[in-house]
């Protein structure tokens, strides 16, 4: 199994573990760290809407939980046409991801597309101090 299809893996089995029961969209996440470690996370929603966290959000949760700080490569996994990150996540992902992150966007058959992190968020916010 490759690196890219047990990332695929990953996502897709934790999307099995996301609380969605207001929209019953399932999305589950899972990232790579530079040095091979793997996190995943599923959409928690709320009865309070806003409150609901991302898949991808619960994913860099527990990386840092678990003392990482970059992401090298991550899968997001729904089953909509294309379940790309939302604007919050993408600039979620910019704090975290290395200089070379990829995120595949995948349905359950399969990695659909593959985006290079300027192409989710071009000319993205920074501040000079993070990745410390
Ligand atoms: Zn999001």
């Amino acid at each position: 199994m490759s690196d890219l299809d047990e990332l695929f893996e990953a996502a897709k089995a934790v999307r099995e573990n996301a609380y969605a029961p207001y929209s019953n969209f399932l999305v589950g996440a899972a990232l790579r760290t530079p040095d091979g470690t793997v996190y995943t996370g599923c959409n928690v929603e709320n009865a309070s809407y806003p409150v609901s966290v991302c898949a991808e959000g619960g994913a860099v949760s527990a990386m840092i939980a678990g003392g990482r700080r970059l992401i090298a490569e991550m899968v997001v996994i729904g089953d909509a046409a294309l379940c790309s990150p939302c604007g919050m996540c993408r600039q979620r992902l910019k704090e975290f991801g290395t200089d070379h992150l990829v995120v595949h966007v995948a349905d359950l058959n399969g990695v659909r597309r593959s985006f290079t992190m300027d192409e989710l968020l071009p000319a993205a916010f920074e501040l000079e101090m993070k990745k410390g």
